[in-house]
Parts: structure tokens; C-alpha cells; sequence
């Protein structure tokens, strides 16, 4: 579980607030999915959870310890990470660059190998196609499937996504989407997933957190967001999207 309370951070001296009094908790096994515009503090929320940032004021808590607590080597490990454009090392196979947090884990070759080609079975790419290849030799949907693979390599209790889908073409966003749709039935993972997009958000999401200028405003399922809508914003969000969804609904006729 991770419990953030009160949670702020401040940029310029308190000045201006990227993240503004947030409160919310993300339950063990939950996908929670943090929806908002460009510059709403969806990056900074998952960057104070794994510490990249120090909050202003607030505490934030993983499973009922504050993550300041933790040996940051201890917290990192705790996470695995997917962002838009992954970062997978250029120089390195798809299978070296999976294997990476295991060699520093320190298996065996063996147990390397098997657990490489265990996570590409699982995020649907042949290991006897795409182990030895180079990330230039993908493209970006395998990209993103190898990165997943990557953040899943330890078997890490904690996935942070943010915007992983971003650069995608609607096809691979699709699939991806159905991917984490599935590793999440299959590998029960509690999950804190960033998008902008507010269909990927409903699809994914157990909960969907609205942020807005730094503020938390609104949180809830799906359904009660789009029928009980805390305020003029998230009603627009949503009546918005219904609209754009029925007038290319009509647009083919
Ligand atoms: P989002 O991920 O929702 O697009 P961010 O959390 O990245 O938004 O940013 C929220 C606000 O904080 C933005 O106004 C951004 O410019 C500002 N910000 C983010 N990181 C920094 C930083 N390291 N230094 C100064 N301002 C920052
Ligand atoms: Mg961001």
C-alpha cells in the first residue's frame, strides 16, 4: 500500500505549488491511474514516491513505513518502472537489457536466461525472435513491451507508469493496454499508472485520481466519476469525452 497525506512540493520556495495538500492512498493489489493535463503534478506525485524528489511537506508511506525510513536502494527495488520513451540501452540485446537488475541481483547466467525469457513469453514477444536483437532493431510497441519486461525483472510488489503509452500510435496503445489489462489479472501487482488520456484511464483503473493545478479533485471508480461528479471541472472532463466518443461514433455513420 502506498498512503500519501498531505502531501506538497514547491518549487520555488513556496511560492507556487506543483503538488498541492495531496491525499490518497493506493491499495495493495489496486491500479490507480492519475489523470490530468500536461503540468497538473502527475510526474512529481510518482517522483516523491520513489524519492527522485523530497516533498515540500506531507509524508508519504509505503506499506505503513514512511519511504524517507527506507534504505533508498530498499525503496527503489521495491518499484519497477515503465516511462515514455523506456530508455533501453541502445548497445544492449532486448535480452541484456531485461537482465540488467538481475545481473546487479547477482544470479546466475541460467537463472538470468530463464527469467528473460519467462517476461518476454509474458509480455507477448518470442524470446527465440527478439533476445538477441537491439532495441533499434523494434519498434516502438516491442520497445515498450521490453521495457514493461524490464520493470518487471525482479518481480518488484510495485509497477509506476508514467505516461509509458504516450508515444504510441492508437494500434500499439491498444494492445499495450490490453497487455497490462491482463499481466495485471495474472500477476496481481499494485499498480500507480500517470496518463492524460482519459480512455486509457478508464480502461486501466480501479480508481482514477483527477488532479488540476497540483490539486487531488477528485478520486473514485470510473463510474462514480463520470456520474457523480465532484464539480464543474470533472464534469466536463468526462461529458467532453462521452462527446468526442459519440460524435466519431457518428462521424462513420
Ligand atoms: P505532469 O507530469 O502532470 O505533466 P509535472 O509533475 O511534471 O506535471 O509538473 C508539475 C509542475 O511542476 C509544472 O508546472 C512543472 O513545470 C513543475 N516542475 C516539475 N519538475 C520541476 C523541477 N524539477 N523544477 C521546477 N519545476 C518543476
Ligand atoms: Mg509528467
Amino acid at each position: 500500500m502506498i498512503r500519501l497525506t498531505n502531501v506538497s512540493k514547491s518549487f520555488d520556495g513556496g511560492r507556487t505549488f506543483a503538488v498541492n495538500n495531496v491525499s490518497l492512498t493506493i491499495e495493495k493489489g489496486e491500479t490507480l491511474v492519475v489523470l490530468g493535463s500536461s503540468g497538473s503534478g502527475k510526474s512529481t506525485i510518482l517522483r516523491m514516491i520513489n524519492r527522485l524528489l523530497e516533498p515540500t511537506s506531507g509524508c508519504i508511506e509505503l506499506d505503513g513505513q514512511n519511504v524517507e525510513d527506507y534504505p533508498i536502494v530498499q525503496l527503489r527495488r521495491s518499484f519497477g518502472y515503465v516511462f515514455q520513451g523506456i530508455g533501453l540501452f541502445p548497445h544492449m540485446t532486448v535480452s541484456e537489457n531485461i537482465a540488467v537488475v538481475l545481473r546487479l541481483l547477482k544470479q546466475s547466467i541460467d537463472a538470468q536466461r530463464q527469467r528473460v525469457n519467462e517476461l518476454l513469453e509474458l509480455v507477448g514477444l518470442d524470446p527465440g525472435i527478439y533476445a538477441t536483437r537491439y532495441p533499434a532493431e523494434l519498434s516502438g510497441g516491442q520497445q515498450q513491451r521490453v521495457g514493461v519486461a524490464r520493470a518487471l525483472a525482479a518481480n518488484p510488489d510495485y509497477l509506476l507508469m508514467d505516461e509509458p503509452f504516450g508515444a504510441l500510435d492508437t494500434v500499439n496503445r491498444d494492445e499495450l493496454q490490453q497487455e497490462i489489462l491482463r499481466l495485471k489479472k495474472e500477476l496481481n501487482k499494485t499498480i500507480l499508472f500517470i496518463t492524460h488520456d482519459i480512455f486509457e484511464a478508464l480502461r486501466l483503473c480501479d480508481r482514477l485520481a483527477v488532479m488540476h493545478h497540483g490539486e487531488l479533485v477528485q478520486i473514485g471508480t470510473g463510474d462514480e466519476l463520470v456520474h457523480q461528479p465532484k464539480n464543474v471541472f470533472v464534469r466536463d472532463l468526462f461529458q467532453n469525452a462521452v462527446r468526442q466518443v459519440t460524435s466519431f461514433a457518428e462521424s462513420l455513420g
